[in-house]
């Protein structure tokens, strides 16, 4: 069910739980403000999920709640991901689903990174 994302950050969803060590991921790559990790039902051969790990419910939140450090150290994380996991030379997509209409289901900000096949004009 999507998510409301115009409501306050709740700390118990399943990506603050992630960054806490309370549930496990597959981590692919973590500094200091974010964390990129295998998502656990892929829908291409590379699914991985970037996340920052402040509380941010939305882009528009993270982008205006966020300090440069946690913005920079996000947006250098997402490309360092797609590089490092031979998504470059062929392509791939980066898609953050947002609020309601947008189907966001984890109310905590993540970036899909979807690459190895073509994806033709939008994933459903
Ligand atoms: P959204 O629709 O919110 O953009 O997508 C949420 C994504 O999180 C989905 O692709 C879903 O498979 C993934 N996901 C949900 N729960 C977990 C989990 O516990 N671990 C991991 N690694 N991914 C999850």
């Amino acid at each position: 069910m999507p998510i409301d994302a115009t409501q306050p950050y709740d700390d118990s969803n399943i990506f603050a739980k992630i960054v806490r060590g309370e549930l496990p991921c597959t981590k692919v790559d973590e500094t200091e403000h974010s964390l990129a990790f295998h998502d656990i039902n892929p829908l291409a051969p590379i699914h991985i999920l970037v996340i920052p790990k402040g509380p941010y419910v939305s882009w528009d939140d993270f982008s205006a709640k966020a300090t440069e450090a946690e913005i920079v150290d996000f947006t250098r994380l997402v490309g360092k991901v797609a590089r490092d996991n031979g998504c470059v030379e062929q392509g791939y997509r980066m898609l953050a689903n947002i609020g309601k209409r947008g189907g966001q289901e984890v109310p905590h900000l993540h970036v899909h990174i979807f690459g190895g096949q073509p994806l033709g004009p939008m994933l459903a």
